[in-house]
């Protein structure tokens, strides 16, 4: 609970922050972005992620030689091409071990070399496994193995965009990246679908992104999206409760349509999803990748979510069952069945609750019972331990919170402007963008 309340503190702070951040952006087309995030005196311990120095070394004062492994190429032969003599480099093997083990650095990774001036031995082997981190291997007198933490500083950023050819295209035009289209299409993909997109649409984001010493390094979460199509606009809002971290829209109901908690009414669950069952009639031990409920013959069995059935068959396993696609993520399988509903059959589309088939022990079943399958990009999970958004709209009296937050990002996607559609068509970057250095 206060977990949640500090995080939406931080997310309040983030939204404040951004309100700044869209003036300034308003303000200017381009902005460098050294100019957005203010400098500060710095401490001794903040100065190793200043961007005066590199890694942490004055380059007033050493030499920093920056290099990539080649594919086998070994610590020792580099080291020794720097006077570094053999027995040093196995002490320095020796205690890397707990910290950074020299067994991990990677061929395509870089590296640095430190030293006084450009003719003494190597004072330090620097070693970079990710943009987050890097290694500092000190080789001076007593060996000593430290890793450094990056500070990473998020900035809230927004973007429009209007459709030509493509949705991908276009977003790829602007340098956005395809985890953010994914994000978009996830926020919004009960409302609109995005196989049938049409050029002409238009669509604003507000995001976050990642930077280490000014360049970016990924993104954060979609705070919010805006699609307009020749039917209607949509919004999505991100907002966090304490049932559900996702995606509202502008009344508080969340975009996506949960899933039935199960799929017959009145059942009991006989058994639970289980990665080491003991099964009843294999008798041996075999995962349970499902949940059963029992429940007489012939009741009706519902689909649990809007989608379109992929199968109807049988197999010796399943029995006769049924299998349906949601969206791009989730599908539903359904086994055992006695028989399918009239018209059940693969490319017809199904509603939540539609009654799809009826309870019966076909194929593997010591009883009448529904195993029920779920699937998430397509492995099975426990659909009782997903966070999916809830069926009902948000309680009243979160309202007034989640009324705020949605005002302050629809605020910031109106300031965003769409070029005019012959500039769009030349090929140019979005409306606002942060300048990055690359
Ligand atoms: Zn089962």
């Amino acid at each position: 609970m206060s977990n949640i309340n500090k995080k939406r503190k931080t997310f309040y702070n983030l939204v404040g922050a951004l309100i700044i951040l869209g003036t300034l952006i308003t303000a200017y087309n381009f902005i460098d972005l050294d100019q957005v995030i203010e400098s500060e005196p710095v401490t001794p311990e903040e100065m190793i992620t200043s961007e005066s120095l590199k890694y942490g070394f004055d380059e007033q004062l050493y030499t920093v030689e920056d290099h990539v492994l080649f594919p086998n190429q070994f610590l020792a032969d580099i080291l020794m091409g720097y006077d570094i003599p053999l027995p040093k480099i196995f002490e320095l093997e020796n205690k890397a071990k707990d910290v950074f083990s020299v067994r991990n650095i990677r061929a395509g990774k870089k590296y640095a070399i430190v030293r006084s001036d450009s003719c003494s031995a190597a004072e330090y082997f620097v070693y970079e496994p990710d943009p987050f981190r890097y290694v500092v291997y000190d080789l001076r007198d007593s060996v000593d193995v430290q890793i450094v933490e990056r500070e990473v500083t998020t900035s809230v950023e927004t973007t429009a965009g209007i459709v030509q050819s493509s949705l991908w295209l276009s977003m790829k035009e602007q340098g956005l990246s395809p985890m953010l289209i994914e994000k978009m299409e996830d926020a919004l993909a009960w409302s609109i679908d995005f196989y049938h997109i049409q050029d002409g649409d238009r669509y604003k984001l507000m995001f976050e992104r990642k930077y280490i010493e000014g360049d970016p390094v990924g993104i954060g979460r979609l705070l919010g999206a805006y699609y307009k199509n020749s039917d209607n606009e949509y919004y999505a809002v991100y907002f966090e409760n304490d049932e559900y971290s996702g995606f509202y829209d502008l009344e508080g109901r969340p975009t996506k349509k949960g899933f039935l908690k199960s799929p017959v009414k009145a059942s009991r669950i006989s058994s639970s999803f289980n990665m080491n069952r003991l099964h009843p009639i294999l008798k041996r031990r075999k995962p349970h990748l499902g949940t059963d409920y029992a429940a007489p013959y012939g009741t009706p069995i519902l689909a649990v979510g809007n989608g379109v059935v992929t199968k109807a068959g049988y197999t010796k396993g399943n029995g006769k069952y049924v299998k349906i696609k949601h969206d791009k993520t989730y599908s539903t399988q359904y086994l055992h069945m006695q028989r399918f509903a009239a018209g059940i059959k693969p490319g017809v589309h199904v509603k939540q609750g539609q009654v799809i088939g009826h309870v019966g022990s076909t194929g593997l079943a010591t009883g009448p019972h529904v195993c029920f399958r779920f699937w998430k990009n397509g492995r099975q999970v426990n659909h009782l331990k997903e966070n999916f958004p809830p069926p009902e709209p948000m309680p009243k009296e979160q309202l007034p919170e989640f009324f705020e937050t949605r005002d302050h990002i629809i605020e910031q996607l109106d300031h965003v402007h769409f070029k005019d559609e012959s500039q769009i068509s030349e090929n140019q970057p979005e409306t606002t963008v942060i300048k990055l250095r690359s």
